[in-house]
């Protein structure tokens, strides 16, 4: 890659009076724009030629690494399948170029659409509504807790405003509750990582009446079947809770078992995650709620008309692709290649929760710990490999979490390649360590302060001349 291209800012490369433009013609007639609207000076624009606009852009995209470029095996908030099917039927005029403010009668497709779509995700939920508002999984689990805190107040019992989340949930969990005003209550994860039943039970002795939910992912974040799901939905039930399920990642649930049959009440599905869309640098998103017959009139309002609707498109898709045959494939090739990786890289990656996985699971970093080599040296050292990262440092439950989710749809060659890279890198942490603490080595940049570019992210011109 060509460092020199990668720092240009396309201001930088601006020579004054160079063109790379041209105007077509005017079709629409003369119009006098009011003096005082017009600018006083002219824009402070880039003045390129043609070839090096081109030059600027294309060199920057392929700086990017996607699913498109190579195997990205995050977990938990993993790019899956994205058949290009989709991305067709998504960007078919009659659809992209919708209005919502059309008339009814112009939208009966789109409208149909929708609830088609709607029918499926009952079908493989187990549940009786959806809404497709929200436009995100966070934004679909503030709705979900808006909808149970809704119906608990509908009930008069006003004093339920805790809720109930594993310390192995996404970080969204206790963040969407505390945005209801709900206050989180921790249960433990058991030495299998699963939710600790006993101090679950001595959560709903404590705090019975004010419980609102309680928040699940299955398979957990570490990957693993929650197996007493039945039993905990007992017990929060009759403390007169609801059950709420995380469902971003569905996809190793598909055709096999449905929240709705496990005793969850309200649920969300991203399906910019489990359905196709690739939602890389945080967009765009769907995540609909779906909950049991008789709560959805407690559904809040949180947008106005049907949410990301190119989004739902991609997914209906998706599952019309699949038919009912083969949705049941996705979840078991999901598991075969998430165990294939496990079982080939755990005697040089520590496990520390072992046995059979679902779609994905963590490594506690390199198993040799003498080297000084850490997750996130590995996961530099990857880029040199041509891989993306899996998920560093989450979850929280260990101090060097790596996260794999290879997905259904990668084949073998492509995991044994990932297998090979991982295990040279293991390889090499042992003779020489320094190579890999000071990776990556052939990107455009090496290692950024994520805090520093997360707090203070410089994404003007000006403001970067200001600072030199
Ligand atoms: C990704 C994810 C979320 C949040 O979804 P967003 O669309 O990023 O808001 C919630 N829970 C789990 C388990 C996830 O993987």
């Amino acid at each position: 890659m060509n460092n020199k291209l990668y720092g240009n800012l396309i201001f930088e490369l601006s020579r004054e009076g160079r063109k790379g433009y041209s105007l077509p013609k005017n079709h629409y007639g003369n119009y006098v724009i009011p003096q005082e609207l017009c600018r006083q000076e002219d824009a402070a624009l880039p003045e390129c030629d043609e070839p090096t606009v081109v030059r600027h852009y294309t060199n920057l995209s392929n700086n990017n690494f996607g699913v498109d470029n190579g195997f990205y095996p995050l977990g938990s908030c993993t790019m899956k399948y994205n058949p290009k099917i989709n991305e067709e039927m998504a960007a078919e005029p009659q659809f992209q170029n919708l209005h919502p403010k059309q008339p009814v009668q112009t939208t009966q497709g789109a409208l149909a659409m929708v609830t088609l779509l709607e029918r499926a995700l009952c079908e493989l939920t187990g549940l009786a509504h959806f809404t497709f508002k929200p436009y995100a999984g966070a934004h679909g689990e503030l709705t979900g807790l808006m909808t149970i805190d809704n119906y608990h107040r509908s009930r008069g019992d006003l004093q339920r405003k805790k809720v109930i989340v594993p310390d192995s949930a996404h970080g969204t969990n206790p963040a969407s509750a505390a945005v209801c005003g709900l206050e989180i209550v921790e249960v433990k994860s058991d030495a299998r990582g699963l939710v600790d039943f006993e101090d679950l039970e001595r959560l709903v002795e404590q705090e019975g009446p004010n419980i609102a939910a309680m928040m699940m992912t299955n398979p957990n974040t570490l990957g693993l079947f929650e197996e007493r799901i039945p039993e905990i939905a007992r017990l929060i039930h009759d403390c007169g809770a609801l059950m709420y399920y995380d469902g971003a990642n569905l996809n190793p649930m598909l055709g096999a078992c449905r929240p709705g049959d496990m005793g969850f009440d309200v649920m969300h599905i991203n399906l910019h995650k489990t359905f196709s869309t690739p939602h890389g640098g945080g967009g765009p998103g769907a995540g609909p709620v779906g909950v049991r017959e008789g709560l959805q009139e407690f559904f809040p309002f949180v947008s106005p008309y049907h949410g990301n609707f190119a989004v739902m498109m991609r997914a209906y898709a998706y599952i019309l692709s699949l038919g009912r045959e083969h949705v049941k494939e996705v979840g078991p090739l999901a598991t075969l290649n998430a165990n294939y990786i496990k079982e080939s890289l755990k005697d040089v990656y520590e496990l520390p929760i072992d046995g059979l996985c679902c779609h994905e699971f963590v490594f506690d970093g390199l198993k040799d710990k003498s080297t000084g080599v850490t997750t996130m040296d590995v996961a530099k050292r990857l880029l040199d490999y041509g891989y993306h990262a899996p998920t560093i440092y989450f979850p929280l439950l260990f101090h060097e979490s790596l996260m794999v989710e290879p997905t259904e749809n990668e084949s073998k060659e492509t995991l044994d390649g990932f297998i090979e890279v991982m295990r040279k890198i293991a390889g090499e942490a042992k003779t020489e360590p320094d190579t890999v603490k000071s990776a990556p080595h052939l990107t455009p940049i090496g290692r950024v302060d994520d805090v520093l570019a997360a707090k203070h992210p410089v994404v003007t011109f000006r403001q970067m001349s200001n600072e030199e």
